[in-house]
C-alpha cells in the first residue's frame, strides 16, 4: 500500500505541481534529433514542442500548421486536464544507412494516444494509435503502452505529432532508443518485473503462511494491501490487456487503477491494526479511522467516476503518505519500538515521490529508471513491513515470555509460601499423629489394664476387639477370639443365654445390664452392654460389653445374709429368722393339714454358771447345747437361739409324742455331756416345754406362748425336765434324773 500510496503521492504531487507550475515553453522551435548510430537513448530535453487544443476537437491537419511551443522538460507534464495536448518532435537520420528507432510512451494510463508521422520523403502520413481506451486491435503494440517503430532511409527526416488525451494526469514520458537498446531495455524491464512480481508473490505467500500459523488480523490487511499493489502495478506496467477477459479495455483500466484506493484502504487498516491504535493511541486511531472511511469512499467513487477518482486519489495519496509518516513517527517517538520498521517502510514513499515529481518537473535529471523507482519503493516497503510484522511478533513473544516468567516467578513465590504452610502442617500433623499414637497406646494399655472384661461386639455377635483381662479370663489368645462368636467364647454355646444383655440391646438399641453366673468361669459377673452408634445412625453398629467379676461380692453378700439370719455365737438361726421360717412352716401346715410341734428350751441356773465359771464358760455352754441340739434334730427341723440362754425348735410333721421324745433325748444328751471348766466338770441341764399347733386354730404367738408356758412349768417342776402344754393340765414327763416336780 505504501507503494500504492507512493505512486498516488507521486502522481498527486505531479498533478499539483503541474497545476501550480505550468509547462515552461521556450521561444524558438526545437532542433531535430539526430539519429546517430552510436546513440542508444536519445536525449529529448529541449527537443519537444507542445500545442494545447483546449476544445479537443482540432484535427491533425489543423494542428500541424499551428505554432508549437518548445518545452525544456524531458517529460512533458500537463496535470489533470480536459485539454488535448499535441507533442511534436523531429527526427533526422543523418547517417548514410538505414536507421530504425523505437519510440516508447512510458505512461500506460493515457487514455488516447494518436501518433501522426510525416516524412520529408513524401506526403504520406503514417497514423498510429495507442492508449488504454483504444480497442486492443487498433493499438500500435500489444501492450497498453504505445510503442512505435520508425524506419528511416538515409537522410530521411520524420516529424512526429503525438496527440494525447486522458482522464488521468497527462504526463508523457517518452523514450526514444535504438532498436537494439529498446530490445535490451525491454528484456531488462521484464527481468525487473519478474523480480518485482516474484518478490511480491513471495511476500504474499510467506505472510499467508504466517497468518495461517499466527492468526493475526494484521497479516490479512497486509496481504490484501500487497495484492492491491500487485494488481495496481499490473495495470501500471501495461500487463493487464494480456490477461483481460473484458471486451471494453477501459473497464479493466478503471478496475486496475482503482486498486490504488483499495491499497489505501487496507494499508490504513493495516497500520491501525499494527499499532493497536484503538487501545493505545485514540487520537491516532481516530485519524486513521477517518482515512479508512475516506479510502473506502474513494474506492467506490473511483468505480463511479474515473476522472474525479483520479483527482481525489492523488490528493488523498499525498495526505495519506504524510499522515502515515507523522502518525507512525509519533508512535515510534512515544517509545513503541515495533513502529520503527513500519516507519522505515512508509518513509520511502514520500521521498521517492518527491524525487519523481522533481524529475517530471525537470528539477532533477530525468532517467527512465525512475519510472520504475516506485517499484523499488514497493519492494523496500514490502520487505520492511514483513520485517515489521516479524519484529512485532518477536516483541510480542518477548513480552509474552516476560509475562510468563513473571507469572512463573509469582507462582513460585506462592508455591514456596504454600510449601512452607504445608511443611508446618506436616510438622503439626506429625505432632498430632504422635499425640494420637500416644493416646492410642495409653488407651490400649488402659484397655488391657482394667480388670473388667471388655469386648467390642458387632451386630452378628462377633467379637471385634477384647482386652487382656477378657482374653485371660476366657483362656484364649486375643488373635483367636477376634471374629469369633461371643457366646461361644464366653459361655461355650452357640446361642445367647437367657438373660443375655447383648441380645436385649440388639433388640431395643438401649443399654442393658445383667448379673450372669458362669460356672465355667468360676463365678458371677455383672455384664453391661452399651450400644455404639456411628454418625448418629439409628441402628447401633457395635456394642461395648463390660463384665465385672462379682464372685467375691456375691460371697460377701452371702455371708452378710447368713450373718443376718444366724446367731453369731452358736451359728444357729437367730430369733428373727426363726420367726419367719416358723410362720412359713405354720402356714404350710395349716394349708396342708400336717402336724407341727414347738419346743422351747432354757438352760437351768445359767446365771450361776456365768457367775461361777465366767462368761466364757457360759458361752461355751450355749455353743455346746446348740451343737448337741443340731445333731439330734432332723434336716427339716427349725432350730434357733431364741434369747440369751433360750433356744427354740419347730418340728414339722411332728406330733406331741414324737416331739417330747426329741426334747427328752436332747435333755438327756446335754445333761450327760458336761463341760470342763477349771478341771472340773460343769453339768448343764435344760428345762424344755413342748407345744403342738392346733390344726387351723393356732397362730405362732400362741404356739410360742404355749411352749413357753410348758417350759415355765418345767422350771417350776424342778428343772432338768420336759413338760408339755396342756390347756387344762400338764402331763408330767419323766425328768432326766428321774425327778419330776
Ligand atoms: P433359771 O434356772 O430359773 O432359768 O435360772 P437362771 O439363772 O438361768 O435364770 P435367768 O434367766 O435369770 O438368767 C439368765 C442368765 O443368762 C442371765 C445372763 O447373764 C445369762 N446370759 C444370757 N445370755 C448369755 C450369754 O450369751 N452368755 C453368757 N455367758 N451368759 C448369758
Ligand atoms: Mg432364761
Ligand atoms: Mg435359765
Amino acid at each position: 500500500m505504501l507503494e500504492r500510496a507512493s505512486s498516488c503521492l507521486a502522481l498527486a504531487a505531479i498533478l499539483f505541481l503541474s497545476h501550480f507550475c505550468p509547462p515552461a515553453f521556450a521561444d524558438q522551435g526545437a532542433a531535430p534529433i539526430k539519429l546517430h548510430r552510436e546513440t542508444a537513448h536519445h536525449n529529448l530535453e529541449g527537443r519537444l514542442e507542445v500545442y494545447e487544443d483546449k476544445t479537443g476537437e482540432e484535427s491533425f491537419d489543423s494542428v500541424r500548421s499551428k505554432i508549437f511551443h518548445l518545452t525544456r522538460k524531458a517529460v512533458p507534464s500537463f496535470g489533470l486536464t480536459r485539454s488535448v495536448y499535441w507533442i511534436k518532435l523531429v527526427l533526422e537520420n543523418d547517417t548514410p544507412g538505414l536507421r530504425t528507432v523505437t519510440l516508447l510512451i512510458v505512461n500506460h494510463h493515457l487514455d488516447f494516444v494518436d501518433i501522426f508521422v510525416t516524412s520529408n520523403r513524401g506526403a504520406h502520413i503514417e497514423k498510429r494509435r495507442g492508449g488504454a481506451r483504444v480497442p486492443w486491435e487498433e493499438r500500435v503494440s500489444q501492450g497498453s503502452r504505445p510503442v512505435l517503430t520508425l524506419d528511416f532511409a538515409p537522410d530521411e527526416q520524420k516529424t512526429l505529432f503525438i496527440r494525447v488525451q486522458s482522464l488521468t494526469p497527462l504526463w508523457v514520458p517518452l523514450v526514444l532508443s535504438s532498436e537494439e537498446a529498446y530490445v535490451a531495455d525491454d528484456l531488462r524491464r521484464y527481468l525487473f518485473l519478474g523480480f518485482f512480481y516474484g518478490v511480491m508473490g513471495f511476500l504474499i505467500v510467506c505472510n499467508l503462511f504466517a497468518w495461517t500459523i499466527l492468526k493475526q488480523r494484521s497479516y490479512v490487511y497486509y496481504i490484501l494491501t500487497l495484492v492491491g499493489v500487485v494488481i495496481w502495478q499490473l495495470g501500471y506496467d501495461g500487463l493487464t490487456p494480456r490477461m483481460t477477459v473484458f471486451s471494453r479495455p477501459e473497464k479493466l483500466l478503471h478496475l486496475f487503477v482503482s486498486m490504488s484506493a483499495f491499497t489505501f484502504l487496507f494499508n490504513t487498516i493495516f497500520v491501525s491494526s499494527f499499532l493497536a491504535a484503538r487501545k493505545k493511541y485514540p487520537i491516532s486511531y481516530r485519524v486513521l479511522d477517518i482515512f479508512t472511511i475516506l479510502a473506502g469512499a474513494l474506492l467506490v467513487l473511483y468505480l463511479i467516476n474515473y476522472y474525479v477518482g483520479n483527482f481525489l486519489a492523488h490528493v488523498f495519496g499525498i495526505s495519506l503518505a504524510w499522515m502515515f509518516v507523522i502518525v507512525i513517527g509519533l508512535t515510534w517517538y512515544r517509545g513503541e519500538t515495533t513502529a520503527r520498521y513500519l516507519f522505515l517502510a512508509h518513509i520511502s514513499f514520500p521521498i521517492l515521490a518527491t524525487i519523481l515529481v522533481g524529475q517530471l518537473q525537470g528539477f532533477l535529471p530525468y532517467n527512465v529508471f525512475w519510472i520504475q523507482a516506485m517499484k523499488i519503493g514497493y519492494l523496500l516497503q514490502g520487505m520492511f513491513l514483513s520485517l515489521a510484522l516479524a519484529d512485532q511478533y518477536a516483541t510480542m513473544q518477548r513480552g509474552f515470555r516476560r509475562m510468563l516468567e513473571e507469572q512463573v516467578a509469582e507462582r513460585s513465590t506462592e508455591l514456596t509460601a504454600a510449601n512452607e504452610v504445608l511443611q508446618h502442617e506436616v510438622i503439626e500433623r506429625k505432632r498430632v499423629e504422635g499425640l494420637i499414637a500416644k493416646a492410642k497406646r495409653e488407651w490400649e494399655q488402659t484397655f488391657d489394664t482394667v480388670p473388667d472384661l471388655i469386648a467390642i461386639i458387632d451386630r452378628n455377635y462377633r467379637i471385634m476387639r477384647l482386652n487382656k483381662a477378657m482374653a485371660d479370663k476366657m483362656g484364649v489368645h486375643p488373635r483367636d477370639a477376634i471374629g469369633a462368636n461371643c457366646h461361644k467364647v464366653c459361655h461355650g454355646t452357640d446361642h445367647p443365654i437367657d438373660n443375655c444383655p447383648l441380645r436385649m440391646s440388639l433388640a431395643d438399641g438401649k443399654e442393658h445390664s445383667a448379673e450372669v453366673s458362669e460356672p465355667r468361669l468360676g463365678g458371677a459377673f455383672l455384664v453391661s452392654v452399651t450400644p455404639l452408634r456411628n454418625n448418629g445412625g439409628e441402628q447401633p453398629e457395635m456394642f461395648v460389653h463390660v463384665a465385672r467379676d462379682i464372685t467375691d461380692r456375691k460371697i460377701f453378700e452371702e455371708k452378710l445374709r447368713t450373718l443376718a439370719i444366724t446367731d453369731s455365737l452358736t451359728e444357729v438361726w437367730n430369733r428373727r429368722y426363726f420367726l419367719r421360717l416358723a410362720q412359713r412352716e405354720l402356714d404350710r401346715s395349716k394349708r396342708y393339714g400336717g402336724q407341727l410341734a414347738l419346743i422351747m428350751i432354757d438352760l437351768d441356773h445359767f446365771k450361776v454358771i456365768n457367775d461361777t465359771y465366767g462368761h466364757d464358760v457360759g458361752d461355751e455352754a450355749l455353743k455346746k447345747v446348740a451343737e448337741l441340739a443340731r445333731i439330734s434334730m432332723r434336716q427339716v427341723d427349725i432350730f434357733a437361739r431364741y434369747g440369751g440362754e433360750e433356744f427354740v425348735a419347730m418340728l414339722p410333721e411332728t406330733g406331741m409324742e414324737q416331739a417330747v421324745r426329741v426334747a427328752e433325748r436332747l435333755r438327756q444328751k446335754v445333761a450327760e455331756t458336761p463341760l470342763t471348766a477349771d478341771n472340773r466338770p460343769v453339768r448343764i441341764t435344760l428345762s424344755i416345754g413342748v407345744a403342738v399347733a392346733e390344726p387351723k386354730a393356732t397362730d405362732l404367738v400362741t404356739l410360742l406362748k404355749n411352749a413357753d408356758q410348758a417350759m415355765y412349768k418345767a422350771k417350776q417342776n424342778g428343772r432338768d425336765r420336759v413338760e408339755v402344754f396342756e390347756p387344762v393340765a400338764s402331763i408330767l414327763v419323766d425328768g432326766g434324773s428321774g425327778a419330776g416336780v
